[in-house]
């Protein structure tokens, strides 16, 4: 039977509706969603050694009969192990496997097989070499001695093991579908395109990327020959067609609603402000308005390092809105920097009338149903929130303006999801997690840019210090004259992963030691992921009136915190943090005019990884440049905070790393759309719908039908 790459797994002998239903639920439902997913690396079993050219210690692959196999259980209850005799025309070998009793019905005697493995020297009355649970693949009886290996005697796929399914079964799998569909494969990509890269042709690429003839070239590519490479073209490619067509269709769009654009409506908004805008504030600020004031809805990227003033960017677009007699919508990723957001825009906008809500999870029922009211009514003019904001029940009388502050910190389709349930408005996103232009460009090609390069005026980069646990006392007495001239510090905790509760733990305990020791007669607070809403509050209130000297907090304080008078930021197990979480937390200090500090203290055990992370913050300040050092040390996936969600929807291409074939791809698809809209080419149906299969979700692209 031969059947199309689209056919579902469940053509596959092995696969039934359960295991399909795991399968999918890790994004695999195709044989094209199988056959996508490529191996992490090949090894090459090819050599086939007679048994009495086999040296201990080098992986080989024989074929051999089976001369005699046994269980033996051992005096140690639950502990069996097969033992076998493997032979050819040259030797013997003995062959054992630990634990799997039941495999002695398949080593028939007289059958012939392969196997894998690297012998090994025994001692002993037993003399000689030895393989060890070898990998084996036996010859069918009815094959007449043909056989094709999958699993030996060939170059073999290695998969990471996906849905609970092992690397072997998988080879298996890919093998199967191969052979149902290859035949069937349909070119995607433009001719032209093709000649122009010299790109291999599809099915041969799927083939190759997993039961190649030879090993890949060792040098640079390594592991990576054409067929790799053309799939991660194509997959390029894919993405920037969609990305073309996402934009042509937005720039297509008319605005439904206008606001109101005159010179003295701006000039009000903006001197509501209780200070004047920067350079770079101004520059993003007149890209925005003109944005509103323009045909098309808007959608937009604002990068700025921590602390370069992207609130009151954002708070002039909702302010915008509202007094265009639109709502406005801030979204932030943690229910504190929602809080805070909510108060400052609440301050900034009273005198003006414009009245600003919270909705957050924490909300009380009766809270929570008076905010969607006046949401749902329209007297909300901004309503600030969590993810809460777009849940089912949320609804705007008159969406105008969303925006999305920290985007880093949300999935691609929780973005999109946002985006569609306040029925498409003008959007901001905004991410204090700058990625170089070119790659932003790339990832957000759909999305028009402003950058705030440098800070508000005054700012003192923070002196960043690296310290380990000899320092401690020294620290506290640095702190301690800080806190004597009015200063005030956090001090931060990691939390190793979500609900540990020995970061937790270690807060609790030292702000207790600190309190009643090296920090005595100081105010100090904790803060946590757990802390109620109220007292949260209420902590960080007293902090901003300076009513407490130091907060001690996990990292819940990453985003958002703005307290100017806080010139301390002391990190506990520095060495635990990321690059650019370090970078995060370091903006929460040097937000005033004073010199602030920042003190890294590691721990005992640190990597030459975590060393050189933090010599890098100790001497790099500008968070552009920390992004660019950290895309080479992680790839940039991770970097737009995509990789972490699995959602940047590549496969086969590794953003950090394909960047020249992302540019060939860029250019090739932006020409081919070009035509496309000139009406000089054909829009070939296998090409769009591959790009609806595979970023249309993503992408919020109309279904093609
Ligand atoms: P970001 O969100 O980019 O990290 P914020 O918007 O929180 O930064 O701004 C950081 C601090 O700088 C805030 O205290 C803010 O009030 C202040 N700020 C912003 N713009 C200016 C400006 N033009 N002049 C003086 N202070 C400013
Ligand atoms: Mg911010």
């Amino acid at each position: 039977m031969k059947t199309g790459l689209q056919a579902p797994l469940t053509v596959l002998p092995g696969i039934g509706a359960r295991r399909a239903k795991t399968l999918e639920a890790a994004g695999l439902s195709t044989l094209e969603d199988l056959l996508l997913r490529l191996p992490a690396r090949h090894e090459d079993r090819r050599r086939l050694p007679s048994i009495a050219s086999l040296a201990a210690g080098v992986p080989a692959t024989i074929r051999a009969r089976i001369a005699s196999a046994r269980v033996v259980h051992t005096r140690r209850r639950g502990f069996s192990f097969v033992d076998a005799r493997l032979e050819d025309e040259t030797a013997s070998l003995r062959a054992v496997w630990f634990n799997q009793p039941w495999l002695v019905r398949t080593l028939e005697i007289g059958r012939e097989g392969f196997f894998f493995g690297a012998p090994r020297e025994t001692g002993g009355a037993a003399r000689g070499l030895k393989f060890e649970n070898p990998e084996m693949e036996l010859i069918g009886p009815d094959a007449g001695g043909e056989h094709d290996p999958i699993h030996t005697g060939r170059v073999v796929p290695i998969y990471r093991s996906v849905a609970g399914i092992p690397g072997r079964t998988l080879r298996r799998l890919n093998h199967l579908a191969l052979g149902l569909a290859e035949a069937e494969v349909q070119e995607i990509l433009p001719n032209e395109v093709m000649a122009r890269r010299g790109l291999l042709a599809r099915g041969e690429a799927l083939r190759n990327a997993h039961f190649p003839e030879e090993p890949a070239a060792p040098g640079p590519e390594a592991g990576r020959g054409a067929a790799v490479r053309r799939l991660a073209y194509e997959e390029l490619f894919l993405l920037q067609a969609g990305l073309c067509e996402r934009r042509a269709e937005r720039i297509s769009a008319p605005r439904r609603f206008a606001y109101d654009g005159s010179g003295e409506t701006r000039r009000g908004l903006e001197a509501l402000l209780p200070f004047t805008l920067t350079a770079a504030q101004r520059r993003a600020w007149d890209e925005i308005h003109a944005d509103l004031a323009g045909p098309h809805p808007m959608n937009r990227l604002l990068q700025g390092d921590t602390g370069s003033g992207k609130t009151v960017i954002a708070a002039l677009a909702l302010g915008l809105a509202a007094v265009s007699g639109r709502q406005g919508a801030l979204m932030a990723p943690t229910e504190l920097l929602a809080e805070q957001h909510h108060d400052r825009l609440k301050d900034l906008f009273a005198p003006a009338g414009i009245k600003a809500v919270l909705l957050t999870g924490s909300l009380r029922p009766a809270e929570r149903r008076a905010v969607l009211e006046a949401a749902a009514a329209g007297d909300a003019a901004i309503v600030v929130g969590t993810h809460a904001l777009f849940s089912r029940d949320v609804q705007f009388a008159r969406p105008g303006v969303v925006v999305i502050d920290e985007q880093q910190r949300f999935g691609v389709s929780q973005r999109q999801q946002v985006r569609r349930r306040a029925g498409d408005p003008d959007t901001l996103v905004m991410t204090a997690t700058p990625i170089p232009r070119s790659l932003a460009l790339t990832i957000y090609g759909d999305l028009e840019i402003s950058v705030l390069d440098g800070s508000p005026p005054g700012r003192k980069p923070v002196r960043t210090l690296v310290r380990g646990e000899e320092d401690r006392e020294r620290i506290w007495a640095g702190l301690r004259r800080e806190i004597a001239r009015g200063r005030q510090a956090f001090i931060v905790y990691p939390l190793v992963q979500e609900g540990d509760r020995a970061g937790l733990r270690a807060a609790v305990e030292m702000q207790a030691q600190l309190a009643a020791g090296s920090l005595a007669g100081a105010r100090i607070a904790l803060l946590h992921g757990g802390t109620e809403r109220e007292e949260r509050r209420r902590t960080l209130q007293a902090f901003a009136q300076r009513a407490l000297d130091v907060i001690v907090a996990t990292t819940v304080l990453e985003v958002g915190v703005d307290a100017p008078n806080a010139t301390v930021l002391i990190v506990e197990h520095a060495e635990r943090f990321g690059l650019a979480q370090l970078h995060q937390l370091r903006g929460r200090v040097g937000r005033g005019s004073e010199r602030a500090w920042c003190v890294l203290l590691a721990g005992e055990k640190v990597t030459e990884a975590a060393r050189r992370r933090l010599e890098i913050l100790a001497s790099e300040s500008n968070g552009f440049r920390i992004a660019e050092i950290d895309a080479e040390l992680r790839g940039a996936g991770d970097l737009a905070g995509t990789r972490q969600h699995g959602e940047d929807g590549l496969r086969a291409a590794r953003l950090g790393r394909d960047t020249d074939l992302l540019l060939a791809a860029r250019a090739d698809a932006r020409e081919w759309w070009g035509r496309l809209a000139a009406g000089d080419a054909a829009p070939g149906r296998p090409l769009m719908e591959s790009i609806a299969r595979r970023f249309g979700e993503r992408l919020a692209l109309p279904a093609i039908g």
